[in-house]
């Protein structure tokens, strides 16, 4: 009895917390409130702030912050043009560039965006800093974290307690985002994503960059060099992005629909 209530909460909890991806349209479960999600991923980001060492190389944080605010816009832009004018106020945006020699960045939700050092020495342009943040900010966009924060919610808590995880105290949520983010670690590396969250994301991140007016052909040429860095080291970004022909065939296939959007920014 004690089970078939659980799954009946459980299907209860599904049914009611179903989304659905801007731009690729995918469906996903997201059991955990947008500001749940807030509030625990600002705690991590407040905490690994704290202790990152901010750079000091004013080149690059000037350019991190001139691309950023365009690819920011970009998504507000997004947003609003497709019905999605209420996500925005989920972001408060952010531009850090960090002393690294890690070849990473990421964006957590609400928009706090750090982009480490090491990554630079692969970028020699806007437009692929660009096509790096696109990626990024486009899985704070997609709410990948809600849906890793969900599975691990679902995987961690029995079904007969999920309810009280998620509606009351937010310490179980407060836990499952320190282990999907795992930035109290000195590296501030984020558990892997999917490969269908990667490719979610190169997919709209094409997008944002087109719109905010970089050539998203330099998501090409980015990823080129990605791969043949792997055989001078492997790059940390390597073991959470998936970097691949594979990804580069993808890209080549969303390339088309993404110029449109760079030719004329206001196109559907
Ligand atoms: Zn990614």
């Amino acid at each position: 009895m004690k089970k078939l209530f659980g799954l009946f909460i459980i299907t209860l909890l599904l049914l009611s917390s179903c989304g659905s991806v801007p731009l690729t349209g995918r469906r996903q479960v997201l059991l955990v409130g947008d500001q749940e999600v807030l509030t625990a991923s600002l705690t991590q980001y407040n905490d690994y702030i704290k202790s990152a060492k901010i750079s000091t190389n004013q080149t690059m944080t000037n350019q991190v912050v001139r691309v950023g605010k365009k690819i920011a816009a970009a998504t507000e832009t997004y947003l609003k043009s497709n019905g999605l004018e209420s996500e925005i106020k989920n972001f408060s945006w952010e531009f850090n560039s960090v002393q690294s020699t890690d070849v990473n960045a990421f964006c957590m939700p609400g928009g706090k965006i750090v982009v480490y050092e090491g990554i630079m020495k692969y970028i020699s342009s806007d437009d692929e800093l660009a096509a790096v943040m696109g990626h990024e900010v486009a899985h704070a966009v997609a709410k990948h974290s809600n849906e890793r924060m969900s599975q691990q919610l679902m995987t961690e808590y029995g079904a007969a307690i999920l309810g009280t995880a998620i509606s009351g105290t937010s310490q179980a949520v407060q836990n499952i985002a320190g282990t999907v983010y795992g930035l109290g670690a000195q590296y501030g590396v984020m558990l892997p994503y999917s490969r269908k969250h990667e490719y979610e994301a190169d997919h709209m991140g094409l997008i944002f960059m087109a719109i905010a007016g970089y050539n998203p052909q330099a998501a090409i040429t980015f990823w080129q060099k990605m791969a043949q860095g792997k055989s001078s080291g492997t790059p940390e970004i390597m073991s959470t992005h998936p970097s691949d022909t594979n990804r580069i065939m993808e890209l080549q296939k969303y390339l088309p629909d993404a110029i449109k959007y760079y030719k004329n920014p206001s196109s559907e």
